[in-house]
């Protein structure tokens, strides 16, 4: 265990928020270190005296906001609770969570405190000054042992309390401060909650981080000492087998048994690859999470293969069997019984989510398990909370408030696009708009733009094969599949007459504007098809194609073949739920085909100043590529939900055409 305490760091953060920044300070540390905390897991806490508006002195616990992540939390995240209720709480017979909440939330200095952490009440009861929470992976390798206190005692010694597990919450808090009230001494350095996580804490800052290091290194040198810690190395690179159109069924099953669109990210790791493979370690996972709170990223239990029916219906008995056995069970609605994580021994690991962000969160804590079990392996064995503690947690409105945002999905949610010539002009407008949607994206263009979670750009020539074939596999591999297809990557030639055009300028222009595009169709049809909600596709015409242009011949004829081809899509694909309409924009200026003094000389050439020629249409406005690329994501979208086989102009209205 790395101990990154550094005193410059903390000095300065001590400056600008005194006590409570020596508590930004060390939560960030622990929030830096994923073996440590995952995900937002793990809280914090600083108790501090501070003068209210009437002068009078008043005890704070400052606790870590819910919502808040350790890495990069600010002073804001932390709520300041009163501690004279928080102890007072604590002397209830009694207590639900839900009103234990609404007391913290009440009893804060600012109104405009975030939440405060469920576990704040246990923060409460241990009289430090500083209190640091993590679910570090050494110490639940040790906690998830069938004989986990009785390891727990020859790995910490006495200088740690164990405390069985209870459910996080008021009872745990409740639990944590009669037990400290009967054994607790000064010179402990922390409480050790097995099948969950550990407490340190201390007088000061660096007392209370000093102390989950060292503490965390004590479970770490004992896993060594059992010959447990070293685990195979295994590197990262993926296995270059690729199985697109598999992972691409997987998801749509998942995204049936979901009843919404989701993601689904591979990770072909030489661990992931060789976990998968090994029925023993899975199996192994089937037996639960390594601390109660990942249950709402990953599920109890991921799917071993790809039966993901048997996986849900699975899951709806456990649903059945464990809300009857809770009071007010059946006021509980079941969540949606798709898995959150896959291993397949020939596809490695994947994660689902509705948000690349949740898939990568999934990805991270599978992860950390799969090292977690494989320790474990020599010591007995995984034996993490059983599966009604796990329900608890899974279906704690405390934990579910946690994953609620408010307002409904972007209506592009768990939906990927694929945007050719996505670098400029109108691609990257249309990257914008269907992001803007929720939706994640995948871009390829002769150009490299720079990359987001949810945002793929892969540097491919649309008139290369094999290129666009292994940019569609790097996408479904990021994202695990395709519905909606911009064919935006278009070459507008120089003019050229009929009788003056030569074959190289011809031949290019139909290879980029027609040739390739039939291609990217072809290759992307099967996952299309595979759309949950029907896949999409949007072409990128021309007004030239209503009304072509003299000199634009290669042009205007490879985009009118393009849209011929489109329709014969609409035609064919129908009965696979597959919708392609076609959008003819007309003068965009803001694109690279009007740069290098070309718009002034077309301006020139027709006697008008810059800015007339841009409005040269019948409504007298200039068309933005930001105009096509909202037509196009609308096209895609539920209000287009009917319409196949359709051209529509955006061009401001050009007499020719209408
Ligand atoms: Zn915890």
């Amino acid at each position: 265990m790395n101990n990154l305490w550094n005193d410059e760091e903390a000095a300065r953060l001590k400056a600008r928020d005194g006590e409570l920044g020596l508590r930004v300070y060390t939560s960030r540390l622990l929030g830096a270190d994923e073996s440590l905390v995952l995900a937002g897991g793990g809280n914090t806490s600083v108790k501090l005296t501070e003068k209210n508006v009437l002068g009078q002195e008043v005890e704070l616990l400052y606790v870590k906001g819910s919502g808040w992540d350790l890495a990069t939390i600010e002073a804001a995240g932390f709520a300041g609770v009163r501690m004279d209720h928080c102890l007072n709480l604590l002397e209830l017979p009694e207590l639900s969570d839900a009103v234990m909440v609404n007391e913290l939330k009440t009893h804060c200095t600012l109104a405009s405190a975030p939440t405060p952490s469920v576990e704040t009440l246990l923060h409460a009861c241990l009289p430090f000054k500083y209190v640091d929470h993590t679910h570090a992976d050494a110490v639940v390798t040790v906690t998830n042992l069938a004989d986990g206190e009785a390891r727990c005692r020859e790995a910490f010694g006495d200088r740690v309390l164990v405390i069985p597990y209870v459910m996080p919450g008021y009872d745990l808090a409740k639990y944590c401060a009669e037990v400290w009230k009967r054994d607790g001494r000064a010179d402990l350095l922390g409480l050790v909650l097995l099948k969950h996580g550990i407490f340190s804490f201390g007088e000061d800052a660096r007392q209370s981080y000093d102390r989950m290091i060292d503490l965390v290194d004590l479970a770490e040198q004992y896993l060594r000492e059992q010959d447990a810690w070293e685990i195979p190395e295994f590197g990262q690179e993926a296995s270059p087998r690729r199985a697109s159109l598999e992972i691409a069924s997987l998801r749509k099953a998942i995204s049936d048994a979901a009843h919404a669109p989701m993601l689904l990210r591979s990770n072909r790791s030489q661990l992931a690859l060789a976990f998968a493979g090994n029925e023993n370690f899975c199996s192994a996972y089937e037996r639960g999470t390594a601390t109660p709170d990942h249950v709402i990223r990953t599920k109890g239990k991921p799917l071993l293969g790809r039966d993901v029916s048997a996986y849900a219906e699975a899951y709806e008995d456990y649903f059945q069997r464990n809300a009857a056995k809770c009071e007010g069970g059946v006021n509980l609605s079941m969540l949606d019984p798709a898995p959150r994580l896959v291993l397949d021994p020939e596809l490695g690991l994947l994660t689902a989510g509705r948000k690349v962000a949740d898939c990568i969160i999934a990805s991270a804590i599978a992860e950390h398990t799969m090292d977690i079990i494989q320790r474990t392996d020599a010591l007995g064995g995984y034996d993490p909370v059983g599966e009604h503690d796990l329900f608890l947690m899974e279906y704690w409105e405390l934990e579910q408030a946690k994953l609620k945002t408010t307002g409904p999905p972007p209506v592009f949610a768990g939906e990927v696009a694929l945007v050719t010539g996505s670098f400029s002009g109108i691609g990257k407008a249309c990257v914008d708009a269907f992001r803007s949607r929720g939706a994640t994206i995948g871009g390829i263009d002769l150009e490299s733009a720079d990359g987001a979670l949810d945002y793929l750009p892969l540097v491919a020539d649309v008139t290369d094969f094999d290129a666009v074939e292994a940019a569609i596999g790097s996408i479904v591999d990021a994202f695990g599949g395709l519905d909606m297809l911009v064919l935006n990557a278009g070459l507008f030639p120089p003019t050229q007459r009929l009788g003056e055009i030569d074959d190289e300028t011809w031949s290019k222009t139909i290879a980029v504007n027609l040739d390739a595009n039939q291609r990217l169709l072809r290759l992307c049809y099967p996952f299309l098809k595979l759309s949950p909600n029907g896949g999409r596709v949007v072409v990128v015409g021309s007004k030239n194609v209503p009304a072509p242009g003299p000199g634009a011949a290669a042009y205007s004829a490879s985009k009118a073949a393009m849209t011929q081809l489109a329709r014969v899509a609409a035609l064919e694909w129908a009965s696979d739920g597959i919708r392609v309409n076609v959008l003819h924009p007309n003068s965009v200026f803001d694109t690279n085909l009007w740069a290098n003094g070309i718009l002034e000389k077309r301006a020139e050439a027709y006697e008008m100043t810059v800015d007339q020629y841009k409005r040269r249409n019948l409504l007298q406005e200039e068309v933005f590529s930001s105009d096509v690329a909202e037509a196009a994501a609308e096209f895609c979208g539920p209000r287009f939900a009917k319409t196949t086989g359709a051209q529509l102009p955006v061009d401001g209205g050009e007499d020719r055409v209408v």
